[in-house]
Order: structure tokens, then sequence, then C-alpha cells
């Protein structure tokens, strides 16, 4: 059984890039939506007992249908609101990178605002609802993935680094049709640390 995750935060604690109302619904309504779905779909689908990261290899197949693919929507929601959630912290707390991934962002895309200027671009440019991932490949190689609806790194043998949600339901009540706003902003609340010790 999966349970909601507990946000390391107040929930007005990220304002203004992101209002207590927003999270109240996103993290308390959509996320916990996700994850009753999930425990309602696992008994008897033989995936019973595995992490997050195993029930969504397992249920990527691009042939799954039926309880399967509900099962890969559900998990992959699961593991893209946790580490979405987790990645945040109020403003100032940790400003960039530094280390082993400030330097291999900069080795790849030249400088940390050109990295933020490609991921905002490929967020804005994901058509419908989905996600912007930073992720890494077996050998530390970046690179920036845009995901459809729950879909995610990890179904693709990749390292979830770093994800931004452009589902209207993260930002509609703040910045309406404005996405690109919204992604603009959060760059002011990322922890980086959190998001280095993934890397
Ligand atoms: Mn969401």
């Amino acid at each position: 059984m999966f349970s909601l995750i507990k946000l390391p935060y107040a929930l007005d604690a990220l304002e203004p890039v992101i209002s207590a109302k927003t999270l109240e619904f996103h993290h308390g309504k959509h996320l916990q939506a996700y994850v009753d779905n999930l425990n309602k779909l696992l008994p008897g689908s033989g995936l019973e007992g595995l992490s997050l990261e195993e029930i969504i290899v397992k249920s990527s197949l691009p042939a799954a249908t039926g309880n399967l693919k509900a099962i890969f929507n559900n998990a992959g929601q699961v593991l893209n609101h946790e580490m979405y959630f987790l990645q945040f912290a109020p403003a100032g707390v940790m400003p960039g990178p530094t280390g082993h991934l400030l330097a291999q962002i900069e080795k790849q895309w030249g400088s940390l605002d050109d990295f933020k200027a490609d991921f905002e671009a490929k967020g804005v440019s994901l058509f419908g609802s989905g996600w912007v991932w930073l992720q890494a490949d077996a050998n530390g190689e970046l690179s920036i993935g845009q995901y459809a609806n729950a879909d995610n790194p990890v179904a693709h043998g990749l390292k979830p680094i770093l994800t931004f949600d452009v589902w209207e339901h993260a930002y509609y009540l703040d910045y309406q049709n404005r996405r690109a706003a919204q992604l603009k902003a959060l760059w002011d609340i990322v922890d980086w640390k959190v998001v280095e010790e993934r890397y």
C-alpha cells in the first residue's frame, strides 16, 4: 500500500510561486487520488509489493492495456508528483546547483541560464498534459525529456533528476493559461540540494 507523502514545508511556504490553494488541491486532492487509484488497482495484478519504479518499468510496455495501462498511469503520476513536491523549498533556500551537476550543465548548455531557457521552452512546447524532466543516462549525460501524461524517465531507463508539471491543474488557479510564467517562476523555489542528490 502506498500512502500520500507528507510535504516538507507548510502549505503557504512556496507563495507567491505556488499558492497554498494550489498546493492544497494539487497535493491533497490530485496526488491523493493517484495514490488511492494505484492502491485499488494493484491487488491481483502481480505487481503488489514492488517499488514505484519497478511497477512503472513492469507496466510501461507499449502494448499495455486495461488494468496494466491504468496502473502505469497512476504509478507514474505518484512518482512524478512525489519528485515534484519534494524538490521544492521556500524561495532562496538554495539558489542554484553547485559541484558536479553545475559543471555538467555548463558543459552541455554553456550556462545555467541557457539550461533554464531550454527547459522552459521544452515545457511550453509540450502539447497537452505532461511533464518536462531533466534526466541522466548511465554515463551521467544529461538531457531534457518531454513526457505526455504520466510518462517519465524511469519508464525509459533514465534517471529522473528534476521535473516541472505542465498539467493545467498544476498552475491554473495561480496563472490561468500562462504556463510559461509558471515555469519561469518555479526556479525560485527549486531546492537544488535535493536535485543534486538525485544526480
Ligand atoms: Mn500534477
